[in-house]
C-alpha cells in the first residue's frame, strides 16, 4: 500500500534528520513549478500535486539512502540544484512526490591548477565556482545567462550551453568526471582523466538526464586561463538572417572559433538596444579571446572573411557589443524586475531554442516565423516575434527563438497551453519537419515529450533501454524526457 504524506516525511526525516526535509507550505507550492509556470507561480496558482516534502540532502550518502527508499516505495522524486529549469522539468505531476533537493551541497572540493580541473558538489552556484578560478588567473569557460542562479548539478544534468560556446564548448565538452546516486541507492564515481577507450563513454548517460535517471552529486570540469585583455569584438550590421547565416557558416569552416559567434535578426536586436544603430537590420557578434596570438588570428580570421561580405555587411563600431557584453547576465534583481513587469501588464516573453545543420538552418528559422504568423491564433497579442543563433558548430548552429506577448485571451491559468506551449510547439513541429532538434540547451523537461520519439527516430530504443535499465519502478522525475500520458495538461 503506498505510504501516506506523513509516514514519507516521518521516514525521510529519520533517514536524514528532519532539519533537511522541509514541509512549509509556501516552500512546497515553489518547488511544485518551474520558469515554464512562471506567470501562474507570479500570480498564486498552484494546481499540481504539492510534493510531500523538499528534502535538503548533505551528501552522496544521505541521496543514496532517500532514493533507495523512494524506489522502494515507489515515490516518485524530483531532483533539483538551482530551479533555474524553463522546460517543466521541476513540476512535480504526481502525488506526494519528493522534491531531491542537492542546493546545499555547495562545497568547492578542489581547484586542481596543474590539471585544469575544478571538482565541486552539484549545488555550487556556477557563478560562485567561476568567481573563485577567476582569483587564480583561470575561467570555466561556461557562461549561460543563467550563470547567477544556475548550479553545478542542474547545468549538467539540462546539457546546458554558455555564451562562450563557440571556442569552449558545451557543459559536454567541459565535463571531465562526475559522481551520481542511482534510484537503488548505487552511488557512481566517473574518474577524471583526460580521455580514454574504454566502452561508450558512460558520462553521456549522466549528463542531460533531467533527473529522469539519476541524481548528480558532484561533478569535475575543466579550466582554462583567463585572459580578457585579449578580448577582441568585431560587430556588423547586415540586412538579412540568410547572409548571416552563410557569414557564421564560413568563420565556422575556415576553422576559427571565437568564443561568440551571434546573429541577431531586427526583431530580437531591438530588446537589446541593437536598433539604435541597426533599425531594421539584423546585428552580428564576434568575439576572439585566449593568449593574445590566438585571440589576434581569430580576429583577423573574422576580418578576412567579413572581407568578402563588404558590400552587404557594414561594420559597427565595437565599443557598442562591448557595453551589451557586461550586461549579458540574468541574475536576481533582474528576475524580480522581470517578475514586476509581467504582474503590472499581463505581457511577458518566452523562448525555444532548436539547432539544425547549414543547409536548413535558415528554413527552420525562416518556415517557423511563419507557422507562427499563420496559425497561432492571437497574434494580435504578440508584441516581438524573432530570433538569434547564438552557438555554432562545424556542421551548423541553433537558433533561439524569443516571443513576448500580452495574455487577452484567457486568465492566468490557461497561458501556459494557450500561448507559450501554442507558439513552442509551432516551432518545434518546423524543426522536425526540416531534419532539425528540437532541444538545443533546454533539456526536453515536460513540455517537449510529445516529440521526444519522433526527435531520436530508431534510436528511442536506447533511451527507453536507459530508463528500463536505471529506473525500471520509474521513481525519477516522472514526466520529465519520457512521455506520459495526458501530459502536459
Ligand atoms: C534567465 C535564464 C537564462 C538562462 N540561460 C541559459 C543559457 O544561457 N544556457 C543554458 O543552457 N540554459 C539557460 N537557462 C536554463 C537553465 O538555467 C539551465 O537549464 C540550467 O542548467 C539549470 O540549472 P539549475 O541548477 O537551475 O537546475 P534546476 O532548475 O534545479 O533543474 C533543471 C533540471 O535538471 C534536473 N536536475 C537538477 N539538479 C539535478 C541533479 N543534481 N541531478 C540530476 N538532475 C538534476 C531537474 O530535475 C530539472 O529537470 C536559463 C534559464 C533562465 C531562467
Amino acid at each position: 500500500m503506498a505510504l501516506t504524506r506523513e509516514q514519507i516525511v516521518e521516514k525521510v526525516s529519520s533517514l536524514i534528520g528532519k532539519e533537511h526535509v522541509i514541509t512549509n507550505i509556501d516552500a512546497l507550492k515553489v518547488n511544485s513549478h518551474d520558469r515554464y509556470r512562471k506567470y501562474e507561480t507570479l500570480m498564486g496558482i498552484y494546481k499540481l500535486p504539492l510534493p510531500a516534502a523538499v528534502v535538503k540532502v548533505q551528501s552522496a550518502e544521505q541521496a543514496s539512502k532517500v532514493l533507495a527508499f523512494c524506489n522502494e516505495n515507489k515515490i516518485n522524486c524530483v531532483p533539483r540544484t538551482g530551479g533555474s529549469a524553463t522546460e517543466g522539468g521541476l513540476e512535480t505531476i504526481v502525488e506526494n512526490s519528493i522534491v531531491l533537493d542537492g542546493s546545499e551541497m555547495n562545497k568547492i572540493i578542489k581547484i586542481n591548477e596543474q590539471d585544469m580541473l575544478v571538482t565541486a558538489q552539484c549545488g555550487v552556484l556556477l557563478q560562485d565556482l567561476e568567481d573563485q578560478v577567476r582569483k587564480l588567473g583561470l575561467t570555466t569557460g561556461h557562461s549561460p545567462q543563467s550563470k547567477p542562479i544556475a548550479m553545478m548539478g542542474g547545468l549538467v544534468a539540462t546539457r546546458s550551453i554558455g555564451q562562450f560556446s563557440t571556442l569552449y564548448g558545451g557543459i559536454e565538452d567541459m565535463l571531465v568526471g562526475i559522481e551520481a546516486v542511482f534510484p537503488n541507492g548505487h552511488i557512481a564515481r566517473i574518474k577524471n582523466v583526460p580521455r580514454r577507450a574504454c566502452g561508450p563513454d558512460i558520462r553521456h548517460v549522466i549528463m542531460g538526464n533531467e533527473g529522469a535517471l539519476c541524481f548528480i552529486t558532484e561533478v569535475t570540469v575543466r579550466l582554462f586561463k583567463y585572459t580578457p585583455e585579449n578580448h577582441q569584438f568585431r560587430c556588423y550590421r547586415l540586412d538579412s538572417m540568410e547572409t548571416g547565416f552563410e557569414i557564421l557558416r564560413e568563420v565556422m569552416v575556415n576553422g576559427y572559433r571565437p568564443s561568440i559567434a551571434r546573429l541577431y535578426d531586427a526583431e530580437d536586436g531591438t530588446q537589446h538596444g541593437f536598433n539604435q544603430f541597426a533599425p531594421d537590420q539584423c546585428v552580428l557578434i564576434f568575439m576572439a579571446e585566449g593568449s593574445k596570438r590566438l585571440a589576434e588570428a581569430t580576429a583577423l580570421g573574422i576580418d578576412d572573411v567579413m572581407a568578402q561580405y563588404q558590400d552587404v555587411c557594414t561594420t559597427v563600431d565595437s565599443k557598442i557589443i562591448e557595453k551589451w557584453f557586461n550586461n549579458l547576465n540574468w541574475g536576481p534583481e533582474k528576475l524580480e524586475e522581470e517578475r514586476r513587469h509581467i504582474a503590472a501588464k499581463h505581457h511577458m516573453g518566452f523562448t525555444t531554442e532548436v539547432s539544425g545543420n547549414w543547409s536548413i538552418i535558415y528554413d527552420i528559422y525562416k518556415n517557423a516565423l511563419a507557422r507562427i504568423r499563420k496559425d497561432f491564433p492571437h497574434l494580435e497579442d504578440i508584441t516581438m516575434l524573432g530570433g538569434h543563433s547564438s552557438h555554432s558548430y562545424l556542421t551548423g548552429t541553433n537558433v533561439y527563438f524569443v516571443y513576448d506577448y500580452y495574455v487577452k485571451a484567457c486568465g492566468p491559468e490557461d497561458e501556459r497551453m494557450k500561448y507559450h506551449q501554442a507558439i513552442h510547439s509551432l516551432i518545434l513541429e518546423e524543426t522536425l519537419k526540416a531534419g532539425g532538434s528540437i532541444g538545443h540547451h533546454h533539456g526536453i523537461g515536460k513540455y517537449r515529450t510529445e516529440w521526444i520519439q519522433r526527435e531520436h527516430d530508431s534510436a528511442y530504443y536506447i533511451m527507453e533501454g536507459l530508463k528500463k535499465q536505471f529506473d525500471p519502478n520509474g521513481i525519477m522525475n516522472c514526466g520529465t524526457i519520457y512521455p506520459v500520458k495526458n501530459y502536459p495538461v
